[in-house]
């Protein structure tokens, strides 16, 4: 399958799209040359074939702002570690932080991966949580699932749940460490 390139702007939350190229070298060249719809911005290129499946990090010196790397050329990663990457970065594994401090991934700050979360399919970090609604007097699990989708306004927070499978639901619990996997004590919420 054939790929497509597209300059995005990363000094935009979430990223934005910009050209679209036939090739690596003329995506490399149009961020070179100016865009001139993003002067001074931070610009790095999406491969897709199919899907995202390589982003770029053009050198330092040919985009208007962004990490300053040291490589002369575009720098290419797998969609599949960039995830990965932003994943690392918000764990609780000691383990996981100390190989991301260690890691030193110049090109890819938490900040610059969270704004390519279109392409790296982490829309939202909620999205994929799962969530429990519990009855606040026995603590007894009444719904679980999957959250997908989130809707923040005035304070008031709507998640849209789709029900998870009762055999996969701990009957009834106050702890935590019974909860299935994937889900987390603090991603509960007490019925109204
Ligand atoms: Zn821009
Ligand atoms: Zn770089």
């Amino acid at each position: 399958m054939s790929s497509t390139y597209y300059v995005l702007c990363v000094s935009h939350d979430p990223a934005t799209q910009g050209t679209e190229h036939r090739t690596r070298g003329d995506a490399a060249e149009t961020i070179k040359t100016g865009s001139a719809l993003h002067p001074g911005c931070d610009l790095v290129i999406e491969e897709v074939s199919g899907g995202p499946v390589e982003i770029g990090c053009p050198p330092a010196g040919s985009r208007g702002s962004g990490p300053r790397c040291y490589h002369q050329d575009v720098r290419w990663t797998d969609v599949e570690w960039l995830r990965l990457l932003s994943r690392a970065y918000t764990s609780t594994d000691p383990k996981v932080s100390e190989a991301v401090r260690q890691g030193r991934f110049t090109c890819w700050p938490q900040e610059r991966l969270h704004r390519l979360r279109g392409s790296l399919g982490i829309e939202d970090e909620a999205r994929e949580r799962l969530v429990a609604l519990t009855d606040p007097d026995t603590g007894r699990v009444l719904a679980a699932g999957k959250v997908t989708d989130v809707d923040r306004a005035d304070g008031d927070m709507t998640l849209t749940v789709v029900q998870q499978d009762p055999l996969d639901v701990p009957r009834s619990d106050g702890d935590p460490a019974t909860l299935p996997p994937g889900m987390n004590w603090r991603d509960h919420i007490t019925a109204g």
